[in-house]
């Protein structure tokens, strides 16, 4: 009888395993010492206010894309689908929730506040009521998402620039940072990068976020997740909710934005030297050695020597040979680079230098 009990749950879990009928694609970028390296994207929208899907099919996406957590953004004041939808700012996450808890996507309850620029757009993450954030004055509207004990970034901060070397700062942005009412900025929006916004970051000290901003379905993953969405990798304590929090409040995030990571140099160094490895020297022949540099990670490294050098591109979860020079009685050397598409700021790529030895 017991055995006939196993089978039954057996071909029960298929069954269930199957009706999803979908694989994970774990991202592999590693995590640093003493902090999981989590994958979110903390904007997108849904058909609550002018995206095309419904709340569960982000929480699929987010599955399917091995992502950790999202947070389903839809705007306070923009909701060009009410005919249809009615408007009601609570349910996005009520529908997403169970299904968010089905597969195991930590999911925030978030809203965009949307405005003309200036101010802008900006999103709550964490918020507990988003019906009572829908104020008529912009910053008692701000003042209550905090008050909700939100984490607040200002959204895409270049859209809708006048001109393209007109300054998007203004005196709303000064009073926001001055009184700690946003504590993060989003310079990488969907395919957009905001330089500035970048360079407030590090100056402001304002957490750096990269996000999709999607208001239509993603496209499948691909193999290589060469066309893997925007996100903000979250450095945590552990896999939850609270740690995210807690290391949003912290500061501790990168961005992965097309072909390159953006983040602080104290994250991004043991982010490289946890996905590259450097193999002991095999050969050596005079001042040449030879040593196998292994990525293991989804993302494509660029060393150069020089900006204007040719990058030697170490390929996603491959090796790759390199044959520099050394000392020839010592056998060893520093090989110093620039990883560029590791921007600790803009158009300035993460240094290293690594020490080799060749017997
Ligand atoms: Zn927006
Ligand atoms: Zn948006």
């Amino acid at each position: 009888m017991k055995c006939r009990y196993q089978i039954v749950v057996l071909v029960a879990l298929l069954f269930s395993a199957c009706a999803f009928g979908a694989v994970r694609k774990e991202i592999r970028i590693p995590d640093i010492t003493g902090y999981r390296t989590l994958k979110c994207d903390f904007h997108m929208h849904t058909v609550f206010s002018d995206g095309n899907v419904w709340p569960t099919v982000r929480v699929d996406e987010a599955w399917r894309e091995g992502l950790d957590a999202i947070a389903i953004s839809d705007h306070i004041e923009y909701h060009p689908h009410k005919g249809d939808i009615p408007t009601n700012h609570a349910r996005p996450y009520e529908i997403a929730a169970p299904r968010a808890k089905d597969l195991n996507i930590l999911l925030i309850r978030a809203a965009e506040i949307t405005r003309d620029t200036p101010p802008g757009h900006y999103n709550a993450l964490f918020v507990k009521d988003i019906a009572a954030l829908d104020i008529k004055d912009f910053l008692t509207q701000i003042k209550a998402a905090n008050d909700q004990g939100a984490f607040v970034f200002w959204n895409h901060p270049g859209w809708k620039q006048s001109k393209p070397d007109e300054s998007y700062w203004f005196d709303i942005h000064k009073t926001l940072v001055d009184g700690k009412l946003i504590q993060g900025i989003e310079p990488f929006n969907g395919d957009e990068y905001y330089k500035d916004a970048h360079t407030w970051a590090g100056q402001y000290n304002l957490t750096l976020m990269g996000n999709s901003d999607e208001h239509s379905p993603f496209d499948p993953p691909t193999e290589n997740h060469a066309n893997h969405r925007t996100m903000t990798l979250v450095f945590a304590k552990d896999r939850s909710l609270d740690a995210i929090r807690e290391a949003l409040n912290a500061g501790r995030t990168a961005v992965w934005a097309m072909n390159q990571i953006a983040g602080k140099e104290e994250f991004l160094k043991p982010l490289f030297e946890s996905s590259v490895e450097f193999m002991p020297v095999h050969h050596r022949s005079g001042t040449t050695a030879i040593l196998e540099i292994r990525n293991k990670s989804d993302v494509p490294f660029e060393l150069g020597r020089k900006r204007t050098d040719k990058p030697l591109v170490l390929e996603p979860n491959s090796t790759t040979i390199l044959k520099p020079t050394v000392n020839k009685e010592t056998g060893k050397a520093d090989l110093k680079f620039e990883v560029r598409n590791l921007l600790i700021e803009p158009d300035k790529g993460l240094p290293i230098t690594v020490t080799i030895s060749a017997p």
